[in-house]
Formats: structure tokens, C-alpha cells, sequence
């Protein structure tokens, strides 16, 4: 069936240029562009319309966990477009699969964590849970408890909460955001700490960050602390060991909600349906989920909260607590189907046993791209692995923004046949989660070609 290349390449160009506006892109560049259009993809790989085959390294958007082509959710989704494709599920309307999947969900989350709203994907996964915050501390009186402590290089979405809590620096420029209840401590990024500092002086800083900030805007008036247990977007940063855990426990401390943001980590990424418990050893009062939920097959989203939290809402009626917050794909039951089938793949398949087993080879394997001169630090876990390129390894120096270091590895490994994502100087590995030994091998091999190959064209051209 693959691949699929009956498409008029230079018509579609230009159509996109003239009319598809994309996200995350310089608008600057958008006249001139080439955009990589892909029309297919099957397993680990994805074809381009010229049909190029290409080793997908980047898991569409560390989101096709489950990999390409599985007719069994492609089925579901039009069993339940056939058999009812929508209805509202505003006020106490539901539909079998949001029902049945938010109930199958619950088995896999820490602690209490058994309630769960559906969104239409991360960003509202995350809006959702700040403003259940929120809506808690009021309806519980505690109307000054509303500061929230978030982290530089965080990456939570694209609503005008979600990009305020978020905290990539070249992401906050040009946006206005809401900076009077949001405050951003440091990244707790190793690579970056001070010469000299040992990884425990490093971890025991980076949790005295938290406890300051909350200490300095009162506890009384500290709602949450939201964070990724590994930041994603922000470029695959790895809290030292203990940081999750010891922080999660400075908000037990002091009555502060921890969020943990899986919207990356879970479904897999880290060899469990979430990561929060089983590899970082706390019980979040809520987790957001997306991407991997569905395998990015359809767009849906989750926020679950805790019976500790959810209970104190539901034990009498009329007090005034009706959470006015919700979508009209809110439990879509098309996506809910899918993530229905998407989640019977991962059990019979033993995916996230596949990840346990196979992760840490394929991070091994990125690993040893650390002897190039132009990598300074290979860091991640199991399937969420990024390089992090430098110009000057000694002193971790970040090239400049104009050599497009990462733009340019892109495109020699797409010549090369493996889509790997660039983040201005980084390098970003997320293949869907079936990958194989084979494949990794291939990927790694590409990648090792590319950077190499971009580091000689920049000493060709006398950048460096
Ligand atoms: N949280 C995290 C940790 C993410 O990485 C993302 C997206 N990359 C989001 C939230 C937002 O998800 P979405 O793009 O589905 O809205």
C-alpha cells in the first residue's frame, strides 16, 4: 500500500506557502520555503511525497508511541464515527468509550488519582488542571492561594496560561503572557550547573529554588508547582536524582499542589503508562496526559485528579460548584475509542516492557555521539534522548543562533533517510516506541554522519 506518492509535490509547495499558516515557524521564512510534506508512514517510517522513506526519530511529535499504521485504532475510530461520531458531553452526559476509557485509565495512575477530564489535547490537558486549581482554592475559601511556580526551560502549551507557564526564553519574546501570579525558578539542568558543583550540591540547590520561592511568596498564597519529570521541549533536561521526589515532598510541606506535566513522559516515553510513580516515586495531585494517550492518531487530552482533591467537590450539591471549564470535544468519543484501542496495543504488545528492555541501548547508542567535537552533552532516558551541540566543548559554549546548527543536521539526516528534530542548537531523538535494535542502529549511524558532515561544512565555510 506504501508508499503513497500520487501527489503533485510543487502544487501542494506552493499551496502551503500561499495559504497553511504553521505553528512554531519564522513567518520571515515562510515565502521562500520548501516544506517536508509527508503523505504516509508505516511502523517507524514516513514517506515524503516525493516518497522518500524516512526513519521517523522524532515520533511525529514524541507522540505516534504506538507507531504508524495500526489499523486496529485507524478501525475503532470509524466503528465509533459510524456508530456516533458526537455528542455533547456537557453536564452529566456521556458516552461509552470516555466512560469505559477514563475508568481503564485509573488502573495505571499513582495513588488516588481517579477522576479524569478529558480534554483535546496537552495544552488544554494543562489550562484544565491550573484552572482546577484555581476553581479548588476558591471554592474552598482560599481565594489569596493562587501563585503558581513553574520552571524556566518548561515547555506546558500553547493557550495563554499554558505558554505563561511555560518558560522556553526564545519562545517568550514576542507574546504577551501573564507574568502576575506565575513565577519561574531555574531549570534543573546538570550540564549547565556551576564548575565544581557535585550533582548533590546541584540537586540539594535546585530544591532550595522551590522551597525559597514558595517560602518568599508565603504558602499561604502558593497554589501549585507544576513540572515535567523530564523537561521535554525545553531540550530533554534531566533533574539530578532525588529532585522529583524531593521536591513533590517540599509541596506536601508546605500545602502546594504538584502537577506533573506527562504529557511527554507518559504512554510509554519512559517505559511506563506514567512515569510519575513508577520511575520518580511520587503521587502528583494531578498528571496531565496527551500525545502518547492516542498515539497521536487523534488529537485528545487528560487531566487526572486526585480522590484527595475530587472528593472535597462532591459531597453535597448546589454550593456553588460548577467547574466552568470544558470543550465542546471535551470526552470526543472518536478519540476516546481510539485511545481505547491505542491502550489495548500497548498491554497485548508489552510496549512499555519493549521500552524497558530497549530504551537504554537506544540512549546508550545516542551516548556515544559524546566523542564528536561539536556534541557537548548526550542526556535523556529510554525514548526521549537529546544532543545538545556546542562550539566550544571545553567551555559548553552554545553556537551561534546563525550557523542553524540544528536546522542544518536536520536536513543532512533527512537526506540520509531519518527525521531527527532540531531545536535551535539541539537535537531532539523520540522515535515511536516499537522501534528496533536494527533501526536504532540506522538512526544513530545517520545522525553520527550528519552532525559530522555539518560540523565540516561550518570549518569549510571558516564559521568555526
Ligand atoms: N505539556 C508538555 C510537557 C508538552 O511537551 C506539550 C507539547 N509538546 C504540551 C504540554 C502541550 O500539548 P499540545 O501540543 O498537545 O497542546
Amino acid at each position: 500500500m506504501l508508499p503513497n506518492v500520487a501527489f503533485d509535490a510543487a502544487d501542494l509547495a506552493a499551496k502551503d506557502r500561499a495559504h497553511l499558516i504553521h505553528p512554531w515557524v519564522d513567518l520571515g521564512l515562510t515565502k521562500d520555503a520548501d516544506p517536508l510534506i509527508v503523505s504516509a508512514a508505516e511502523g517507524a517510517y514516513v514517506y515524503n511525497v516525493h516518497g522518500q522513506k524516512m526513519l521517523d526519530g522524532i515520533g511525529g511529535m514524541w507522540c505516534v508511541n504506538a507507531g504508524y499504521g495500526r489499523g486496529e485504532i485507524a478501525d475503532a475510530m470509524a466503528e465509533q464515527a459510524r456508530r456516533m461520531a458526537y455528542f455533547s458531553p456537557f453536564g452529566m452526559i456521556g458516552n461509552p468509550p470516555a466512560i469505559e476509557f477514563a475508568a481503564r485509565l485509573t488502573q495505571y495512575t499513582p495513588g488516588d488519582l481517579k477522576h479524569v477530564f478529558f480534554t483535546t489535547g496537552g495544552s488544554t490537558a494543562v489550562d484544565s488542571a491550573l484552572r482546577f486549581v484555581h476553581f479548588f482554592n476558591n471554592f474552598h475559601g482560599r481565594k489569596q492561594k493562587k501563585h503558581i511556580i513553574t520552571r524556566e526551560y518548561a515547555y506546558h502549551g500553547s493557550t495563554y496560561l499554558t505558554a505563561s507557564v511555560s518558560g522556553k526564553p526564545a519562545d517568550r519574546g514576542n507574546m504577551d503572557l501573564e507574568t502576575g501570579f506565575i513565577h519561574h525558578i531555574a531549570p534543573p539542568n546538570p550540564y549547565r550547573r556551576p564548575e565544581g558543583m557535585s550533582i548533590e550540591a546541584f540537586c540539594d540547590a535546585k530544591v532550595k529554588d522551590l522551597e525559597d520561592k514558595i517560602l518568599e511568596l508565603g504558602p499561604d498564597k502558593v497554589a501549585a508547582f507544576i513540572a515535567e519529570p523530564l523537561l521535554a521541549s525545553g531540550g530533554v533536561i534531566v533533574p539530578p536524582p532525588g529532585y522529583q521526589r524531593r521536591t513533590w515532598e517540599i509541596c506536601r510541606k508546605y500545602d502546594v499542589l504538584y502537577i506533573s506535566d506527562e504529557v511527554v513522559t507518559g504512554f510509554g516515553r519512559l517505559g511506563h503508562i506514567f512515569a510519575s510513580k513508577e520511575v520518580f516515586d511520587i503521587e502528583p495531585d494531578i498528571i496531565t496526559s496527551a500525545k502518547g494517550l492516542t498515539s497521536g492518531y487523534i488529537p485528545l487530552g487528560a487531566m487526572i485528579v486526585s480522590d484527595r482533591l475530587y472528593s472535597t467537590l462532591t459531597d453535597k450539591a448546589g454550593r456553588g460548584q460548577v467547574f466552568a471549564n470544558g470543550y465542546t470535544y471535551s470526552a470526543h468519543p472518536v478519540s476516546c475509542a481510539a485511545g481505547m484501542a491505542n491502550l489495548d496495543i500497548f498491554e497485548r504488545e508489552d510496549i512499555c516492557g519493549h521500552v524497558r528492555k530497549t530504551g537504554p541501548y537506544f540512549h546508550q547508542r545516542l551516548t556515544e555521539l559524546a566523542d564528536i567535537d561539536m556534541v557537548g552533552d548526550v542526556r535523556g532516558s529510554h525514548f526521549m534522548v537529546c544532543v545538545e551541540c556546542t562550539s566550544d566543548k571545553k567551555n559548553k559554549t552554545v553556537p551561534p543562533a546563525e550557523w542553524n546548527v540544528g536546522k542544518r543536521i536536520f536536513e543532512k539526516c533527512q537526506e540520509k533517510g531519518l527525521l531527527a528534530r532540531p531545536m535551535g542548537h539541539l537535537v531532539v531523538m523520540s522515535p515511536p516506541l516499537i522501534i528496533n535494535r536494527a533501526q536504532i542502529d540506522t538512526s544513530v549511524d545517520i545522525l553520527r554522519q550528519g552532525i559530522i558532515e555539518v560540523m565540516d561544512d561550518l570549518k569549510r565555510e571558516g564559521l568555526w
